[in-house]
C-alpha cells in the first residue's frame, strides 16, 4: 500500500464539515466547521480538543461511522467517497468507545477481524498482535474477563488486524490507569518507530505532549492551533515583560534584539525571554544600559494549559 502513493500525506482533509440535524431532544449542532488539517505520512499528531469539540465526529468521519455534510477526506490519497474500499483499508480506528463483543476471546475477536478485513488465514497474525498488546497469556479468556486497560489494548490490536499504514484512535488511555497507560503509549510510539502514522485525539494536553511531534488543536468544530509540538513547546519557556520607559521611540531599539524586543507604544517596550535561563533583573539591565530609565513594568507568562485555554476561548 506505501508504494501506491505519492502524496505526501497520510490524512487531508479540506474544508470538512458536519451538521448533526435537530432532533425532539436536541437543536441542530454544526460540530465542525470547516476543517482543513494535512497530516504527513509517518508522523504522530494529537488532536487536542476540549469535551465537545468535535475530535470524534470527525474520526468517525474517517472510519466511515458518521457521514460528513460537505468537504472533503482522503486517507493514504483514497478518497472516503469515492474510493471507500482502498481508503478503508488504509486505516485502523480504536474509537472512544469500548465494544468489544464480551463473550468471545481475544484470539476470536482478532480472527473475526481479520475475517471482515479479508485477510487471508496464512497472513493473519494474531498471536502476533496479543504479543505486543501484551495479552498473550488472556488469548483464550472471554474479552468480559479481561479489565478495562486491557480491552482497550485489545481495541488497538483489533485495529491493527489488516495491517493499516494510519492507525487513529480516539482518547486512547479515558479511563485507563496510569501504568497502563504508560505501557500503551510505548506500544503506540514503537508502533510510529515502525513507519505507522498516527493520529490520537485527546483532552489530555500531557498526552499530546509526551506522544506527538504535531499538536492541532479542535475547537467548538474549528481548528485553532496547527504546529510542530516544539514550536508550540517553545511559547512554554516565554515570558514577557512590558516595560514603560522615560523616552520616545520610533522604533525598538537594536540593542535589545536579543529580547526579541518590540513596541508597544511610544514608550512602552515588550521583551521575551526564556525564564529557564534568563532573569527579569538581566533583562531589566539591559534596558537600562541601552540608556533607559524604567518608570513601569508588568510581566506575563505562558504555558501550554494557557496557550490552550487562549485559543479554545477564542473559537467558542
Ligand atoms: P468530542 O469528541 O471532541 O468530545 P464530538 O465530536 O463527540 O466531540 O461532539 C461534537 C458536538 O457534536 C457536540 O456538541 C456533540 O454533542 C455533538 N454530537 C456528537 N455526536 C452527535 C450525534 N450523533 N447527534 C447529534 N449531535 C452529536
Ligand atoms: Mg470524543
Amino acid at each position: 500500500m506505501q508504494q501506491n502513493s505519492t502524496s505526501p500525506y497520510a490524512i487531508e482533509l479540506n474544508d470538512l464539515r458536519k451538521t448533526y440535524k435537530a432532533s425532539k431532544k436536541a437543536p441542530e449542532i454544526q460540530a465542525l466547521k470547516g476543517i482543513n488539517l494535512a497530516i504527513e505520512k509517518g508522523s504522530m499528531v494529537a488532536l487536542l480538543g476540549p469535551n465537545g469539540a468535535g475530535k470524534s465526529t470527525l474520526i468517525n468521519i474517517l472510519a466511515g461511522l458518521v457521514i460528513k455534510t460537505s468537504g472533503t477526506a482522503k486517507i493514504w490519497d483514497y478518497s472516503i467517497d469515492t474510493e471507500t474500499r482502498m481508503s478503508k483499508s488504509a486505516i485502523g480506528i480504536v474509537p472512544q468507545e469500548l465494544n468489544l463483543d464480551a463473550f468471545f476471546t481475544p484470539e476470536r475477536l482478532l480472527d473475526i477481524q481479520a475475517g471482515l478485513y479479508g485477510v487471508p488465514k496464512a497472513e493473519r497474525r494474531t498471536a502476533e498482535l496479543l504479543e505486543v498488546v501484551g495479552l498473550s497469556k488472556q488469548a483464550k479468556l472471554t474479552a468480559r474477563s479481561l479489565s478495562g486497560g486491557m480491552r482497550r489494548r485489545l481495541m488497538v490490536a483489533k485495529a491493527m488486524v489488516h495491517n493499516p499504514p494510519v492507525l487513529v484512535l480516539d482518547e486512547p488511555t479515558a479511563g485507563v490507569d496510569v501504568e497502563l497507560r504508560r505501557a500503551l503509549w510505548d506500544y503506540v510510539k514503537e508502533l510510529n518507530r515502525r513507519g505507522t502514522t498516527i493520529l490520537l485525539t485527546t483532552h489530555y494536553l500531557e498526552e499530546a505532549e509526551e506522544l506527538c511531534d504535531r499538536i492541532a488543536i479542535i475547537n467548538g468544530g474549528q481548528l485553532v492551533a496547527d504546529e510542530p509540538k516544539d514550536t508550540l513547546l517553545k511559547r512554554l519557556d516565554s515570558k514577557e515583560l512590558l516595560i514603560t520607559v522615560d523616552k520616545d521611540m520610533t522604533d525598538a531599539p537594536t540593542t535589545l534584539q536579543q529580547y526579541h524586543c518590540s513596541l508597544k507604544g511610544s514608550r512602552q517596550l515588550c521583551l521575551r525571554y526564556p525564564p529557564s535561563r534568563v532573569t527579569a533583573g538581566q533583562v531589566m539591565d539591559a534596558v537600562q544600559k541601552a540608556g533607559f530609565t524604567i518608570i513601569d513594568i508588568s510581566s506575563r507568562e505562558a504555558d501550554l494549559e494557557d496557550i490552550f485555554l487562549q485559543l479554545t476561548k477564542r473559537a467558542a
